[in-house]
């Protein structure tokens, strides 16, 4: 009898684990697995330096990636002089329409973008992995998931892959890098309908997950980071910087967009900016953790 009841109260328990699991797991399914493959897939295409045809192909991945979960892209092209001569560089936009006549009319209210080029070495074979390949994959994963499970906020997103984040020449000049987000920047500063907030990802898949806020963080949206981290259970991986960051939020906060850069501690242990920076210190798990808290920081701003 005593086993009987043991054995029910064994199976009751496996049913509830099974039942949780789902419903833990339901929520957010293997996101961040599919985002780990989704990095592997823009590695493929090699280096991705500005004007190269490895950044053209990932283009080109991205876009038919979006356009098979219903997004619409727009490539924004534009030509800058640099420290290694005229280029043409080319922003990804993508919005999703359900079902409006001109996507790119709509009022969105929040952008979620990152860093599609890789930093371009003359002397080594650099993938940038978790720099930024990683973001763009979890957009890319966020993407699909919230057009099939939340199409209403995937109608109020724009999301973005800039080009020319990273500096080309030797020295550190204010004009080289962040070219990408300058130019995208500009056309909304004057403009009304501007985005009331910008999520900006990078370096959020390291095996070693620690995300530290630039100092220069919008108040509101630091706490407002911190709270869906704890929400996830995941404080632990999110802290502060001690200073602010160079990033693509720069110039989307200085155009009036306030912006969180939410950005991996790149200072530690030497892979940065190395050809180390490849899918072996990408992991599934830290990117699960990162497109959980980004989605639960995207809901909370799309409530109101
Ligand atoms: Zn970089």
């Amino acid at each position: 009898m005593r086993v009987r009841w043991l054995l029910t109260g064994v199976s009751l328990l496996a049913a509830a684990g099974g039942v949780l699991g789902w419903w833990i797991h339901g929520r957010t399914p293997h996101l961040g697995q599919a985002a780990y493959g989704q990095t592997a897939a823009i590695l493929a295409h090699g280096p991705r330096p500005p004007g190269s045809e490895g950044l053209t192909a990932v283009r080109s991945h991205v876009k038919s990636e979006l356009a098979k979960a219903g997004w619409v892209t727009q490539g924004q092209s534009f030509e800058r002089s640099t420290p290694v001569g005229s280029l043409t560089f080319e922003n990804l936009r993508a919005r999703f329409p359900a079902g409006a006549a001109d996507p790119w009319g709509m009022h969105v209210r929040v952008i979620l973008c990152a860093h599609l080029d890789s930093k371009h070495f003359k002397d080594q074979h650099f993938l940038g992995a978790d720099d930024a390949a990683s973001a763009c994959a979890a957009i890319v994963e966020i993407a699909k998931f919230l057009a099939k499970r939340k199409p209403a906020q995937a109608q109020n997103l724009e999301l973005v892959f800039f080009d020319g984040e990273e500096s080309l020449g030797p020295d550190i000049t204010a004009m080289d890098g962040l070219y990408g987000s300058r130019h995208y920047a500009n056309q909304w500063r004057t403009r009304a309908d501007k985005p009331e907030f910008g999520i900006l990802l990078d370096m959020i898949g390291h095996e070693h997950l620690s995300i530290l806020l630039s100092s220069d963080t919008p108040a509101d949206l630091r706490e407002r980071v911190m709270a869906a981290a704890k929400a996830e259970d995941a404080q632990r991986h999110f802290g502060m910087a001690m200073g602010p960051i160079t990033d693509d939020h720069v110039p989307l906060n200085s155009a009036g967009i306030p912006t969180v850069d939410i950005i991996g501690d790149f200072g530690r242990s030497g892979w940065w900016h190395t050809p180390a920076d490849n899918q072996k210190i990408i992991s599934a798990k830290s990117l699960d953790i990162s497109i959980r808290v980004t989605l639960r920081l995207l809901a909370g701003l799309l409530e109101k």
